[in-house]
């Protein structure tokens, strides 16, 4: 049985790498894993224990149940699938339960994702590869999209001759937004500086 189980396996992981970024119905990826009751257990292995980021409806809003989606190649660390519950715990409370590069809040629809809900993975604040640990510390909350290199947001906070460049060179329109946005956030201050 459980050779039978890790073939429909390798099948499954084979077809999801040939189909990167097309959306599969659950009636052939049945029929690909010739394994008519366990094929959704072993899309869930694939996703849980050798880190492939399959989406289901449950990340993104516009896939239905029983639709799949493999965006990338790329495996999430083992490190983090390894990960205890308690430390993701931790880490995850401790960062507000908030992507620690781009803002995006677990459960939210992303803000650049396209509908797709902010999944949070645990990542070193320092790479392992240049002498980070695995201890709490060196440990931060980020989402799918800034772990597999999708979100569109620089890690880095725009500095303030950078952003006023970037002001004052946007169309009039996009300036009054600005404006707008800003005195919408700051009424007080918007007051006292007229
Ligand atoms: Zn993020």
């Amino acid at each position: 049985m459980a050779k039978l189980g890790n073939g429909s396996r390798v099948k499954l992981r084979a077809y999801f790498l040939a189909n990167i970024g097309r959306v599969l119905e659950s009636d052939e990826l049945r029929e690909i894993s010739g394994n008519v009751s366990e094929w959704a257990r072993r899309v869930r292995e694939l996703r849980d224990q050798e880190g492939y980021a399959i989406l289901s409806h449950n990340d993104r809003g516009d896939l239905k149940p029983g639709q799949y989606l493999l965006e990338t190649s790329k495996q999430q660390p083992a490190f983090d699938r390894n990960m205890s519950k308690e430390t993701r715990a931790y880490v995850l409370d401790r960062n507000g339960f908030t992507c620690q590069m781009c803002g995006a809040v677990a459960g939210e629809s992303h803000p650049t994702g396209g509908g797709r809900k902010t999944r949070l993975h645990i990542g070193h604040i320092v790479d392992k590869s240049k002498g980070g640990t695995d201890d709490y510390s060196n440990l931060k909350a980020i989402c799918s999209l800034c772990n597999e290199g999708l979100a569109n947001i620089s890690p880095m906070r725009p500095d303030q001759k950078k952003l006023l460049i970037e002001i004052r060179r946007a169309k009039i329109d996009d300036q009054l937004m600005v404006l707008a946005w800003l005195i919408k956030k700051f009424p007080h201050q918007a007051k006292e500086l007229t």
